[in-house]
């Protein structure tokens, strides 16, 4: 069991470290595309980055940011 904080995004529902976002309420991926902040290098291991946990997850406004 590690003791590390934890929190969901609330922009993809994913859970994310927190200690790895600048964002208190939305995960290092959401805090890129929403704000400019400094994304995570994710790396993906049994399902979620092994960095800032985030799953993946991708709410619709993320996916037409990354499209536009
Ligand atoms: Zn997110
Ligand atoms: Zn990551």
């Amino acid at each position: 069991m590690d003791k590390k904080e934890r929190a969901i995004c609330d922009e993809c529902g994913s859970e994310f470290l927190k200690e790895s976002s600048h964002m208190i309420n939305l995960c290092p991926e959401c805090a890129h595309y929403l704000y400019g902040y400094t994304n995570c290098k994710h790396i993906f291991e049994n399902g979620k980055c092994i960095y800032c946990y985030w799953n993946g997850s991708e709410s619709n406004y993320i996916k037409w940011l990354k499209n536009n």
